[in-house]
């Protein structure tokens, strides 16, 4: 019986052990969470730290392979976890995805081979830095502040104007490495995912466009047109460039900006990278024969990678706490029912039992014949559930 593993009992892990039991693996789950949503669903849950060395050797001794669901994994356990057993991604990848600085670094080592380039950016890691920044780079300004490391969902990052600004905004990042990166006038943000094998085989999913609120994405666009074809293929090439460059195994998303044709840093401009599956690949579910956690179990199982194909054109709405609170803050479950004689709609729930504002609890993708009927829904759909970024689909 072959078993795969996962450090890390969120959803991305839960949605990774549904695909492999439909495969017929069984799986074990490393985390310290007794009620993680990757552990009530797995066969095995090893519930202690990520990093204690008996759990990390349960782990090892069950699975024939070994994968991580969240980003900021010890790089160290991979490490560990490698010297016995096949472990994708590598700790040597994770730790460039877990650095904005490095990640910046290795978009830029195959930016010939990839077409792209990040967005102007000047690293900030001692005081010496930061006063050098504040004369000479008024060129970033105004910019973004982003710690170099553990940030997410828009975490971790301070907006500026003035370079009077800066040091005010380090301090409150609690003066750790940081990059300091140049706002761009963006006009969408898309994201591709890529799923390449130990024998270098490699598939990749059509660009989805991504809708943030607040730093947290809302809404995912995946059908046909939703970017200008040239984007979309440059955006598609550039992702499978950055994944053969690092000789990456297993799921990889790649996130981009679209900025303004004309303006100095026109086109695609590469934001950064998660090594895994990503929520912004949801849609992949309902909408395409392969999924992206499908595609996570074939190449860590050795299998070939199937080339997926879309069937149905979708949009995906994130369900985030929010969604079980009333207006006036009192506690109210969403009303499923309303949302589900909608046609084609697919609900995702977590199965973690509280709710908080901001929380990703589920989502929701909606399928169907056509784009338009699934715009239609997904508004009805957004509507119901009191969402943001309604005016976006
Ligand atoms: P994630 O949850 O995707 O990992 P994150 O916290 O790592 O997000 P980023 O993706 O770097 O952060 O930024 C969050 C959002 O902020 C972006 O999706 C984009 O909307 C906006 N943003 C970030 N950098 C820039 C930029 N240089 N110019 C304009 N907007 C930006
Ligand atoms: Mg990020
Ligand atoms: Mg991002």
């Amino acid at each position: 019986r072959a078993t795969l593993g996962v450090v890390g009992g969120g959803q991305l892990g839960r949605m990774f052990v549904h695909a492999a039991q439909r495969l017929g693996y069984f799986t074990a789950v490393l985390e310290p969470d007794a009620q993680s949503p990757a552990g009530l669903v797995s066969h095995h849950h090893i519930q202690t730290d990520y990093d204690d060395p008996a759990g990390l050797a349960q782990l090892a001794q069950l699975c024939q392979a070994i994968t991580t669901e969240f980003e900021n994994v010890p790089a160290q356990v991979l490490r560990t976890l490698a010297q016995v057993r096949r472990v994708a991604p590598s700790a040597a990848v994770v730790s460039i995805a877990q650095n904005r600085i490095a990640e910046k670094a290795h978009f830029a080592a195959c930016a010939e081979v990839s077409g792209v380039t990040c967005a102007p950016y000047a690293v900030i890691e001692t005081p010496a830095q930061l006063q050098a920044v504040q004369a000479e780079r008024t060129d970033l300004l105004p910019g973004i502040l982003k710690t170099a490391r553990m940030g997410y969902d828009g975490k971790g990052q301070v907006r500026i104007k003035t370079a009077a600004e800066l040091a005010a905004a380090w301090a409150e990042l609690g003066g750790v490495a940081c990059v300091l990166e140049k706002m761009l006038p963006l006009t969408a943000e898309c994201s591709v995912l890529v799923a390449r094998g130990w024998d270098a085989q490699v598939v990749s999913f059509a660009p989805q466009r991504n809708v943030h609120v607040e730093g947290i994405l809302a809404v995912t666009h995946a059908y046909e047109g939703t970017m200008p074809l040239a984007l979309a293929t440059r955006a598609r090439e550039a992702a499978v460039a950055i994944a053969q460059h690092i000789g990456y195994v297993g799921v990889l998303c790649v996130e981009f900006f679209v900025v303004a044709d004309g303006s100095e840093h026109g086109g695609l401009v590469v934001n950064e990278m998660a090594p895994r599956p990503h929520n912004s690949g949801h849609y992949t579910i309902d909408a395409c024969d392969a999924s992206q956690f499908d595609l996570q179990v074939y190449a860590m199982a050795g299998l070939p990678l199937p080339q997926p194909r879309q069937h149905s054109p979708a949009i995906m709405l994130n369900l985030l706490g929010d969604v079980w609170f009333d207006a006036h803050g009192q506690p109210q479950e969403p009303n499923w029912y309303a949302v589900l004689r909608l046609p084609g709609t697919h609900l995702h729930l977590y199965g973690k039992l509280e709710a908080r504002a901001g929380r990703k609890m589920g989502h929701l993708t909606i399928t169907g014949p056509d784009v338009a009927s699934v715009k239609t829904v997904a508004r009805r759909a957004a509507e119901l559930l009191s969402l943001p970024g309604l005016d976006a689909i």
